[in-house]
């Protein structure tokens, strides 16, 4: 009798939203940890992605290669910046992977993490590596491998509706202080029109810590509550421990460029991460487990339209 009414109430709220439940909307497919985390170490294993440097442009390549594969369509946003730092001219690309879903006619949902690598370690332990760039493994490499490993999900059971996942990159440039030089890619995907194209966008960046610690994060709370509300009711729901409905910290990441463009986005970060922008963000500081939480939450809310907020 629960069950029937807990069906009937999914139906309604369902058409409420013009979606209606099809053939294959009832078991959302499985979240893989391990496979994400194998994502995570091929891109640390190319070395440090640093926009212009080889290991970024082999990383490229992976991306392209291993989207193309799932028989996604792949797009690049290419543009340039001059560094203020060097005066050289930096290229920068965006990599966009577009996802079909079963209703073409309804807004998509937009799901992004950064590629880049941070050029510097300036917080390293040893002061002779500050000026190495970083692996980058949690700060940079665990977003991507959960959207990865999404892709291959997605790609094999449409989604109810179109998800676009987006690879920033120049997200973290500048140096300290100097906020004008961070969030590069996602400053250009919303200069080129992001208001009313999708539902809302999520952010993954720093959630792969072995120790994962996920809370509300502020500026998420100011723009854009009802995500954060969706988010931390559905990690509750999924028994995720991992999070905590409070918020902690204030964060400057890329759902500042959507929300300033028009589109409500939240930050999912693990702040508590204590090799941030040190030598030691490498693999062995991340875990499958964290992946899987994340990735879990993503289809548990990527399968079920009665959650989506709908202001
Ligand atoms: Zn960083």
């Amino acid at each position: 009798m629960y069950r029937l009414d807990q069906l009937c109430l999914a139906t309604l709220l369902f058409t409420a939203l013009g979606l209606s439940c099809s053939q294959n909307s009832s078991v959302p497919p499985t979240f893989d940890g391990p496979r994400a985390f194998s994502y995570l170490k091929q891109q640390v294993a190319f070395g440090p992605r640093v926009p212009g440097s080889e290991a970024w442009e082999n990383c490229r390549a992976f991306y392209n290669t291993f989207f193309d594969s799932l028989g996604l369509t792949v797009d690049s946003q290419v543009f340039h910046f001059v560094d203020p730092y060097s005066g050289v001219t930096l290229p920068l690309v965006n990599v966009m992977v577009s996802i079909a879903g079963r209703h073409t006619d309804q807004p998509g949902i937009l799901l992004a993490a950064h590629w880049d690598c941070r050029p510097r370690c300036e917080l390293a332990t040893d002061p002779l590596l500050a000026a190495q760039p970083l692996d980058g493994a949690n700060d940079g490499a665990s977003g991507v491998a959960v959207l990865m490993e999404l892709a291959v999900l997605l790609a094999e059971q449409p989604p109810p509706v179109g998800v676009q996942l987006v690879l920033f990159d120049g997200e973290d440039w500048g140096e300290p202080g100097d906020l004008e030089y961070y969030m590069l890619g996602s400053r250009e995907f919303a200069r080129r029109g992001v208001r009313g194209k999708y539902r809302f966008g999520i952010v993954l960046d720093m959630i792969g810590d072995k120790d994962q610690q996920i809370y509300r994060e502020g500026y998420s709370q100011q723009f854009s509550p009802s995500l954060n509300d969706m988010v931390f009711a559905a990690a509750a729901r999924l028994n995720l421990t991992t999070f905590h409905d409070s918020v902690k910290y204030y964060v400057h990441d890329d759902h500042l460029s959507l929300n300033s463009g028009g589109l409500p986005a939240i930050d999912l970060i693990d702040f508590d991460y204590p090799h941030w922008h040190t030598e030691r963000d490498t693999p062995d500081k991340c875990s499958p487990e964290a992946l899987e939480n994340v990735g879990r939450l993503m289809i548990h809310l990527i399968y079920n339209p009665s959650l989506w907020p709908t202001n």
